[in-house]
């Protein structure tokens, strides 16, 4: 089932959902079943799963000279896709990203999707290469998530690259994007980042997930703001915890996100991690109701390595 399909038959309930990344290459499928197991109690309509680049790294060869090699630390974000579906019976949510990829192998993704029956993706633009101070596409690639999502549409009208006419393979591809309630870092302003976000919804987009924040009137204000920009999809709140004194200066270093001043004063007095962590609980559970009174149509959480913080939160949600 598509994610909008879930939020409809819902009426209104808030879902939860997860997103996970790709194990780090060389693990096997049960450290995800192991990482997931304890929050499948929640019946997750719907799990994402993270998209990763290629980095280019420099091998030395034999006789002293370099060799540039690219490199994928977490492939497999497909095949983890129908993997899980399988196991779990869950809808899954695919990541795509500009980067690293030309069209043609974005088209074979999507067939690879469509044969296995998972109609539903999230189009962004992905990190820039770690190489890179800024991002640059493919050569044969798209440069912005909106280009992605219009490849995607295309072919939900039977619209292949190769393909000069229409044909009846059509697929059936629920899209989401990305939307920055603390605006994207590299937009001039809030405004004009509207207008992208705007134009992706405009070209078929059919929910928002947003990136993390910690502090829920960011949200508020980014869903007032995209309603009055006539945009009515969904807006899926991303949802993470702090769990480290150095995830104050590193998530608004990464992500180009503010920490709240109390939840930042409130870490800064902490011992230990240990600590934090329970700060960190606190909030997300706060936040959590916060967003349910909102009316907040799901709340998908950024598991990542946390599954046990998150399933306690969450217990004392439901
Ligand atoms: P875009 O929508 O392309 O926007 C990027 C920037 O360009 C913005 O500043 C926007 O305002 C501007 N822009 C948009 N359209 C145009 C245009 N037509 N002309 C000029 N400027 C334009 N990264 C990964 O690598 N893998 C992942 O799995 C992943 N998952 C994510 C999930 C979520 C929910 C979020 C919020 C982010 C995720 N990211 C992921 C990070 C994301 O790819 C980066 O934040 C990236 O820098 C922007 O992606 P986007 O899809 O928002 O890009």
């Amino acid at each position: 089932m598509k994610v909008t399909e879930h939020i409809e038959k819902a009426g209104g309930k808030p879902l939860i959902s997860f997103e996970i990344l790709p194990p780090l290459k060389g693990k096997s499928i049960q450290s995800l079943h192991k990482h997931l197991d304890p929050l499948m109690e929640f019946k997750p309509p719907f799990i994402n799963v993270t998209y990763h680049r290629a980095e280019t790294m420099y091998k030395k060869k034999q006789d002293g000279s370099f060799q540039q090699i690219e490199v994928r630390k977490r492939p497999g974000t497909v095949a983890i896709c129908a993997a899980l579906r399988s196991h779990y019976n869950v809808d899954t949510v695919p990541h795509l990203i500009c980067g690293g990829f030309s069209k043609h192998e974005t088209e074979s993704a999507l067939i690879d999707l469509n044969y296995l029956g998972i109609n539903n993706v999230l189009a962004l633009q992905g990190d820039a290469a770690k190489s890179d101070t800024t991002f640059e596409p493919h050569p044969q690639g798209h440069r912005n998530a909106i280009d992605l999502l219009k490849q995607v549409k295309d072919m939900n009208l039977g619209l292949y690259l190769d393909d000069e006419v229409q044909n009846d393979n059509k697929s059936d591809f629920c899209v989401g994007v990305a939307g920055y309630p603390e605006k994207h870092f590299e937009s001039p302003n809030p405004e004009i980042d509207m207008q992208h976000l705007k134009a992706k919804v405009d070209a078929g987009a059919d929910y928002i997930m947003t990136q993390m924040f910690f502090d829920n009137e960011k949200y508020f204000d980014f869903v007032k703001r995209c309603r009055e920009a006539g945009i009515t999809v969904p807006i899926i709140p991303g949802l993470k915890p702090l769990t480290t004194r150095k995830q104050l200066s590193v998530l608004p270093r990464i992500f180009h996100i503010d920490i709240p001043t109390e939840l930042s004063l409130e870490v800064m007095k902490c011992k230990n991690d240990g600590d934090v962590e329970a700060i960190g609980e606190a909030w997300l559970k706060q936040q959590s109701k916060e967003l349910i009174d909102f009316g907040v149509p799901v709340l998908h959480y950024y598991t990542l390595g946390k599954p046990l913080l998150i399933k306690r939160v969450i217990s004392q949600l439901v």
